[in-house]
């Protein structure tokens, strides 16, 4: 099991969920990234940065709504090749598809 970060976090990354994450597992490149990742390997599933997120971004994996199930992916993907975690996202954003 682990936490997601989904669409809602785009171009919103105020790094609540960074400040509160007790294992430091949430990463972002500030100089290259539109959304925060959680690294699925090293989350506990404490939950302590969905309740954190102003913008409820983050799902426990089992919750993920489906409109927003790849982030799932996506989240992982980053960890494995960024850059293509970020066209995935890229793609998301250009196709106007509106996720939570
Ligand atoms: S669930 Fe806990 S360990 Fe996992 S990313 Fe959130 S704060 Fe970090
Ligand atoms: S708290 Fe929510 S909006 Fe802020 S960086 Fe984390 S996931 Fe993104």
């Amino acid at each position: 099991m682990t936490f997601v970060i989904a669409s809602a976090c785009i171009d919103v990354i105020d790094q609540s969920c960074i400040e509160v994450c007790p294992v430091d597992c949430i990463y972002i490149d500030e100089d290259e990234d539109r959304m925060c990742y959680i690294e699925p390997d090293e989350c506990i599933d404490c939950a302590v940065c969905e309740a954190a997120c102003p913008v409820g971004a983050i799902f426990r994996d089992e919750d993920l709504p489906n409109e927003a199930s790849e982030f799932l992916e996506i989240n992982a993907l980053y960890f494995k090749d960024k850059d293509a975690a970020r066209a995935r996202v890229e793609q998301i954003m250009s196709d106007g598809v509106s996720v939570t």
